[in-house]
């Protein structure tokens, strides 16, 4: 039959097991792992299945970065050039991110409806490029700063068409701007733009046509709100206390904190000088609050939130090695950026693990990334949806 691999010879990081497991081999058909098991079987009943030779090597789901903007430019007006900048940034982006073992972006925003044309030519075969799941624009309060990704809607009748809007147009999660801290006050204080009932009715609206709600959201007054009003995850969440990080694993919130985000900024310029003290801080809280939330056991996937136009090439194992240093094992962070991503979207029913049913999304690499995350900086082979992905 056509579209038949054996994947056999390496160890296998399944998702679920804390360990790599040694001689199995991976049956996919078309699109699908249809079965883990024994080689010998598989050749007998399978002749003409394509032979993947992965001695010495790991085989192990394909990466999901849970916060990649695709279509990285912003703006405060949608003007051609940032349209046509995003098309083609978006088309690179998407490339170097497959290539780099990305087979899945949870995409946080784009300030234009153009992401969804992106995803929709990865779908149709005519760009490479990772399973796309954006927000699209974000919903923000007049209050928020007019050059970010926003879609600026008040009031809760206007964020329940709003909602509806993004649905119709292909959303696959909704992103609202909640909060930021303010540089003037060396990020100590933070403005929220969002009144409860609207993050009420942000939700309540998302989850009738069957949406998660994330945020932006930095400080803990904005994280305990939008943990009240049902939000499922948090995006940066900064300086969360411990009744919070409590409440968020009751109420099952997950986070993405996208540490290099901060470090990024930082090292691109993007903070002034006058600032590094103070950002320093924010950068060594912002640790804080990850290693109290893995103690906690809040579900955290690994986001990069890159803020250059094009992502730099390892910079999702950069987040990986960082959720690292803060206290998750090696097992840990590779389902930081596998399982645990796949359920902040909610598909981790047929994505994440390799089990039969579930998506045949894989990589192999070099050596053992339970000893070594940098291993999956030299990715060997990037299989999606069933097909070698031609580098
Ligand atoms: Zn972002």
């Amino acid at each position: 039959m056509d579209g038949e691999k054996i994947i056999y010879g390496g160890k296998i990081f399944r998702g679920n097991l804390d360990f790599l497991e040694n001689g199995l081999a991976i049956l996919i058909k078309g699109k699908k792992i249809a079965a883990v098991g024994k080689f010998e079987e598989y050749i007998l009943n399978y002749p003409d299945a394509e032979k993947i030779d992965a001695e010495n090597k790991t085989i192990m789901c394909g990466l999901i970065d849970s916060h990649r903007h695709i279509v990285a430019p912003s703006s405060v007006e949608i003007s051609t050039e940032l349209i046509t900048n995003g098309t083609i940034i978006g088309f690179t982006e998407a490339k170097s991110a497959l290539f780099s073992g990305i087979t899945s972006v949870r995409d946080p925003g784009c300030k234009h409806m153009g992401i969804f044309t992106v995803k929709r030519a990865i779908d149709d075969g005519l760009i490479p490029g990772p399973t796309v799941y954006p927000a699209g624009p974000n919903l923000a309060g007049t209050a928020a700063p007019a050059s970010w990704r926003n879609y600026f809607v008040d009031g809760i009748h206007e964020i329940r068409k709003a909602v509806r809007y993004l649905f119709s147009s292909g959303s696959t999660w909704i992103k609202v701007v909640v909060s930021q801290a303010t540089p003037e006050s060396g990020w100590k204080d933070y403005i929220q733009f969002y009144s409860q009932e609207e993050l009420n009715v942000a939700v309540e609206e998302s989850h009738s046509l069957g949406l998660r709600v994330s945020g932006h959201i930095e400080g803990n007054e904005a994280v305990r709100a939008v943990t009240k009003a049902g939000f499922n995850a948090i995006e940066h969440g900064l300086d969360i206390d411990q009744p919070t990080l409590d409440e968020m694993v009751k109420r099952n919130v997950h986070f993405v904190p996208t540490l290099t985000w901060a470090l990024e900024k930082k090292e691109m310029g993007f903070i002034s000088k006058m600032k590094f003290p103070e950002f320093q801080i924010r950068i060594d809280n912002h640790k804080k609050t990850v290693v109290r939330a893995i103690k906690a056991g809040v579900l955290i996937a690994a986001g990069t939130d890159s803020p250059i136009p094009i992502s730099r090439p390892g910079c999702l194992i950069d987040e990986m090695i960082l959720l690292s240093e803060c206290g998750m094992t090696s097992a840990e962070s590779l389902r930081s950026a596998t399982l645990n991503a796949a359920a902040v979207l909610g598909i981790e029913d047929h994505v994440g693990k390799i089990e039969p049913g579930f998506d045949a999304d894989l990589i192999i690499v070099d050596g053992n990334p339970i000893n070594d995350l940098r291993v999956l900086k030299k990715i060997d082979l990037v299989i999606k949806h069933g097909e070698i992905v031609q580098r």
